[in-house]
């Protein structure tokens, strides 16, 4: 095996140089934590799945045109992504209550919100990821008033996307959390999606009995952790049942 260089260990992923210039190759590990690292354990499989599911949501929403790091998939916990500057802000779209939603307004968690609502966190392991406005975002200058424009506009566009893809396999996406990068091509600057996403970063949640299908299994102690990400994968379609080319694509349930 080629020894890379390791730019960036993260709680779930590491990421190394990638083969060209540019790129960067990203390593799903099964490593889970949660509560800012107060809790933290293995999801066995974990990183093989999540690589397969982010490559499976990232390259159908290159499809529609929603611009992302994701190159290719290079193996069982590998891909190529293009190497961004990470704009260090997470964006969270919410579809329903839960989580820190629900206690923070003492809203019940299920409860549909009455449209979207989109909220960020300052990327600061130190701090907490603290919740900010669009205010702080652009006067401590994390983000350009346009960058944000962009990330607002693309987040809706995936949550619209998103959640109809999951419907149709019978889950609800109750929230989410996304990630944004600079990538210059030829002096020009583009936002475009990073990071991943997967049951690790969406709340997923069975539409008929409200099964919890995502990292809530985790940090709730619910058990059956590793099945749910499994069962995620399989209704995507994309977990070989019979082997590799076993792979169908998603099976719409009515
Ligand atoms: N989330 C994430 N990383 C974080 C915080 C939240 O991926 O550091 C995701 C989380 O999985 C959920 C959504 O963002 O899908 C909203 O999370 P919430 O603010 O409710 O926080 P939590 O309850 O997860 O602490």
């Amino acid at each position: 095996m080629t020894r890379r260089r390791r730019i960036y260990e993260g709680k779930a992923k590491v990421l190394f140089e990638g083969p060209e210039p540019g790129t960067l190759v990203q390593y799903f590990k099964d490593d889970a934590s949660a509560f800012n690292n107060q809790k933290k354990g293995v999801i066995t499989g974990k990183g093989v799945l999540n690589n397969r599911i982010s490559e499976y949501l990232m390259s159908r929403l290159s499809e529609i045109g929603v611009p992302t790091h994701f190159v290719r998939r290079l193996n069982m916990r590998e891909q190529l992504v293009r190497e961004v500057e990470i704009i260090p802000i997470e964006l969270v779209v919410r579809n329903v209550a839960a989580g820190s939603l629900s206690q923070r307004f003492g809203i019940p968690e299920g409860t549909p919100l009455p449209r979207s609502i989109i909220e960020y966190y300052y990327k600061s392991d130190e701090l907490h990821d603290p919740m900010v406005s669009e205010e702080h975002i652009t006067a401590f200058g994390w983000a350009a008033p346009q960058d944000l424009d962009d990330m607002v506009a693309l987040s809706l566009r995936v949550n619209d996307y998103l959640s109809g893809l999951f419907l149709g396999i019978g889950l609800k996406l109750v929230d989410f959390k996304l990630e944004f990068g600079r990538l210059w091509e030829n002096e020009e600057m583009r936002i475009v999606l990073a990071d991943e996403i997967s049951p690790d970063n969406c709340r997923l949640w069975d539409v008929k009995t409200n099964e919890k299908l995502d990292k809530d299994r985790f940090r709730q102690d619910l058990g059956r952790v590793e099945e749910a990400y499994q069962e995620v994968a399989r209704r995507l379609g994309i977990l070989p049942e019979g082997g590799p080319s076993d792979v169908k694509g998603p099976k719409t349930i009515q």
